[in-house]
């Protein structure tokens, strides 16, 4: 479990937000949102990632305000901003349900945070328009938010949430009304205003590859604590904890137990008796439960050198082929939901159900984690 985690610096320069022992309860009772220390740096995309209820909105709603916290502080830029009201931190917001003025047309909708913050007329046009083209809306102004469709509307939103300047904006869930095509076009070009203005973003998601496609760092929430924060690449090839292994990407899993613990690597007696060595990531003694983690495409069928220190024997299930590669699912170790991403090579055409194969893996591929630690 990564309680406290720091913005990397010299990736992006100071820290413009951090959350200090951080605590949130709603009854009194119990917390939904448990210790959370996080720094975020200046010009960083963050995103909150993890499944429903697991406190990622409440820490955005309380970093724009309109939460407290019940322990801990938030500071924006260095200052303590617990008592400061949402009006005064000057953060763009970005929600599913684009919250535009349906009275106003596009422009006055952008207009308007310029004119509560007492910008000039000119000043304005000039802002509103160059809004207007960043999200490629530039002839859009003079219409109303109902004569727009879902995906405008969003950019309208977008561009609310960026006409002032802000140094940072939240964005929750801001892609969740939108069909599977226009989110994936969206989140490109979230990223990519992310990038040419160089804006603090944090971005709360239940979608993975959301996360994966837009972040500089991902803080895997569970149950009001974070279990991981990195960046994405770390996060799907060095899981901390099973949570993380299980979460992010596709994974397979073989349960068992430590039977010998070698510096870096372990050896698992699994529950079919048979004795794999993995990494021990988070294991440290002889016997703690084990699942040990391993992508589908680090699992190679019949592989041809002995480069693979893990070799078992197991059972082709099913063949599904999905031109770049084909999808197998087998018995392995007494599992029979095994996944292996097989490379569309001539080798391996002539696999077929019913055959019996080696499997093989790298020991550094496979992740001993413990099963009951957070
Ligand atoms: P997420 O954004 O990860 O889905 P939330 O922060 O919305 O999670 O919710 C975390 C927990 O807090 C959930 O159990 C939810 O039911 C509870 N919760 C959220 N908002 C409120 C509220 N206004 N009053 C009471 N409980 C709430």
């Amino acid at each position: 479990m990564a309680e406290t985690s720091s913005a990397q610096p010299g990736d992006h320069g100071n820290i413009l937000v951090r959350f200090a022992e951080v605590q949130k309860s709603y009854d009194g009772i119990s917390l939904v949102v448990k210790n959370l220390n996080i720094d975020i740096a200046d010009g960083e995309f963050l995103t909150m990632l993890g499944p429903s209820g697991s406190g990622k909105t409440t820490c955005l709603m309380m970093l724009a305000g309109f939460e407290t916290a019940t322990h801990g502080q938030i500071y924006l830029d260095g200052i303590p901003i617990n008592n400061v009201p949402p009006h005064k931190r000057d953060i763009g917001m970005v929600f599913q349900n684009y919250a535009l003025f349906p009275h106003m047309t596009v422009a006055e909708n952008l207009a308007f945070p310029l004119k509560v913050r007492k910008i000039g007329q000119l000043d304005i046009e000039e802002r509103v328009q160059r809004a207007l083209d960043m999200v490629q809306l530039s002839d859009f102004g003079g219409r109303r938010p109902a004569q727009l469709s879902g995906g405008q509307q969003q950019r309208v939103a977008v561009a609310r949430a960026l006409v002032f300047d802000p140094k940072l904006v939240l964005m929750d869930e801001p892609l969740g009304a939108l069909d599977k095509q226009l989110r994936e076009q969206m989140q490109y070009e979230i990223k990519h205003i992310h990038e040419n203005l160089g804006v603090t973003i944090v971005y709360v998601t239940h979608d993975q590859s959301e996360a994966l496609t837009m972040s500089n760092r991902i803080a895997v929430f569970n149950d009001g604590i974070i279990q991981q924060l990195a960046s994405p690449e770390q996060l799907y090839e060095a899981p901390e904890n099973a949570f993380v292994a299980q979460f992010i990407g596709e994974n397979n899993t073989l349960r068992g137990k430590v039977s010998d613990m070698n510096g870096t690597t372990c050896k698992v007696t699994l529950e079919n008796g048979q004795s794999v060595d993995a990494l021990a990531v988070n294991v440290d003694s002889v016997g703690t439960e084990t699942s040990i983690s391993l992508r589908p495409e680090r699992v190679f069928i019949n592989p041809k050198t002995n480069s693979c220190k893990n070799l078992v024997e197991a059972q082709v299930l099913e063949l599904i082929y999905l031109g770049d590669h084909i999808r197998s699912r087998v018995n392995v170790c007494g599992h029979d939901d095994f996944i292996i991403k097989v490379p569309n090579s001539a080798d391996h055409t002539q696999l077929k159900p019913g055959d019996s194969v080696q499997v093989g893996w790298h020991v550094e591929d496979a992740r001993a984690l413990d099963m009951h630690a957070a």
